[in-house]
């Protein structure tokens, strides 16, 4: 009779009610394997997998620390940069020869086929004063004459200019009378980058045993002076003067306001 009675309650099937007790009663893993049919050892793996992730993140930190040994190379390249941009710092000398040459064949020199002849140097005579001021113009207020302006270029024997070279010019009056007591009609100058020079004046006068000339004085800079005259061509008295000389005879042009004369001295420097 025990026996019989311990047999049917085993093998009487539990309640609904009771099952649903004894499943409460399970402890979670055992509770969804129950549910899901997978054993509670793949559970606690499963379960130990999403408890991983979070010492997955300390790796992450190397990574990080990675980048930092790859920095170097980047910056490598600009050290390649500055050969690119030697080249165009190359160029420039190249073209620096060719500006001077464009230059000095930009410099207006006047013919010389054959070169220079050095001018001729001639007495200073009687009449000259130093000090006198500098001006490029010797013409005053009421002053009586034919108006002249004589130009030109001093110039080296081989064409080259000079500048900042001094040209004094003196000269008679246009009655033939030089001022010893003052400085009228003489004055100096200097000659530009060209080496050119300009001077406002008036036609001098003839006085008794000289044709009608201009006296000047040129000097380079530290360099010895040269004394001469300019002398105007077709002067009838020029064959009777004895200091005269052709060779410095300027270039004459008559203007509406007057006459202009050019001559270009020539200096061993
Ligand atoms: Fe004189």
């Amino acid at each position: 009779m025990d026996q019989d009675s311990r047999t049917n309650s085993l093998d009487r099937p539990l309640s609904r009610r009771a099952l649903l007790k004894w499943l409460l009663a399970l402890p979670a893993p055992l509770l969804i394997a129950a549910c899901t049919g997978q054993t509670p050892t793949v559970l606690t793996q499963a379960a130990s997998a999403t408890s991983v992730p979070p010492t997955q993140p300390s790796a992450t930190p190397r990574p990080t620390q990675a980048p930092p040994t790859q920095a170097p190379p980047t910056a490598a390249p600009p050290t390649q940069a500055p050969p690119t941009q030697a080249p165009p710092t190359a160029a420039p000398p190249t073209q620096a020869p060719s500006t001077p040459t464009a230059q000095a064949a930009l410099v207006p020199t006047p013919a010389c086929p054959t070169g220079n002849a050095v001018t001729l140097e001639q007495t200073e005579g009687p009449y000259f004063k130093a000090n006198a001021p500098q001006r490029t113009s010797l013409l005053e207020p009421g002053m009586a004459g034919t108006r002249l302006v004589v130009t030109g270029y001093l110039l080296t024997t081989d064409c080259k200019p000079v500048a900042g070279a001094r040209v004094d010019f003196w000269q008679a009056d246009d009655k033939g009378q030089y001022d010893n007591a003052g400085y009228r009609l003489r004055g100096y100058q200097l000659t530009d980058a060209a080496g050119r020079y300009s001077m406002e004046t008036i036609v001098p006068g003839l006085y008794p045993g000289r044709t009608r000339h201009i006296h000047v004085k040129i000097q380079a800079p530290n360099k010895p002076v040269l004394t001469t005259q300019l002398y105007f061509p077709g002067e009838p008295a020029n064959q009777r003067d004895g200091i005269y000389n052709k060779a410095l005879e300027m270039q004459m042009q008559d203007t509406a306001n007057g006459k202009t004369g050019t001559f270009n001295f020539v200096l061993k420097v």
